[in-house]
């Protein structure tokens, strides 16, 4: 049985990382922890991407209007394809490849633009003590997804994306991205002690295998 979404490990370093990796895209059929509109009111509450008191707003607005619950959830699931085939194409693997299709991500890039446009359209400048700041999800029915371009918006424009890294999926790893925040800058495995553990568990077997085999 698939993980809750509030139990899925939170290894991207940027709630817009995250987002990506609540699509399990490896093997036959991909798995979406962001299911339907409560999972996925749930996951922004715990990502930190809106406090309790707009949970409640949103909850009640699509309450009241499911339609706008459900353009909600495909609005974040655009932003999220976006946002995957935009990093995806900033991803060298090991072999020095690039992971990603520029050409995809350039018009995954304009998807992005028109999801951050429409949410910048329903912000609002608000003046906070001495300074002015720009705060998005005016509107509640809209709030999650204009707060998630927010997101994505702020981790393309100012994110190191040469630490962007992919678990590695050719080593048997996750597939999983992440912003590598390691000093060395050498960080491969989403989590060590899942993938990275995993992959060399499994490595030691072969070996252990191949050693009996040549004995035998
Ligand atoms: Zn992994």
């Amino acid at each position: 049985m698939p993980l809750d979404v509030c139990q899925l490990p939170l290894v991207g370093g940027h709630p817009a990382l995250d987002l990506v990796n609540t699509l399990e895209r490896g093997g036959t059929s991909p798995h979406d922890f962001l299911s339907d509109s409560s999972a996925l009111l749930r996951w922004s509450v715990r990502v930190g991407v809106l406090g309790d008191a707009d949970a409640d707003r949103v909850d009640q607005a699509w309450r009241d209007e499911p339609a706008a619950a459900q353009a909600g959830l495909a609005a974040v699931r655009d932003i999220r394809e976006a946002l995957h085939l935009v990093l995806l194409a900033t991803v060298t693997d090991a072999d020095g490849a690039s992971a990603g299709d520029p050409v995809a991500a350039g018009a995954a890039l304009v998807a992005l633009h028109q999801r951050w446009s429409g949410a910048a359209a329903r912000a609002r400048l608000v003046l906070d003590s001495s300074r002015v700041r720009l705060a998005y999800g005016t509107v509640p029915g809209m709030l999650v997804p204009d707060r998630i371009a927010e997101a994505a918006l702020d981790v393309v424009l100012t994110a190191d994306l040469t630490r962007v890294r992919r678990c590695p999926v050719r080593e048997g790893g996750c597939g999983w991205l992440f912003l590598d925040q390691s000093r060395s800058g050498s960080r491969r495995w989403c989590r060590m002690a899942d993938c990275g553990n995993a992959v060399k568990a499994r490595r030691l077997t072969e070996r252990r295998r191949a050693a009996r085999a040549s004995h035998s």
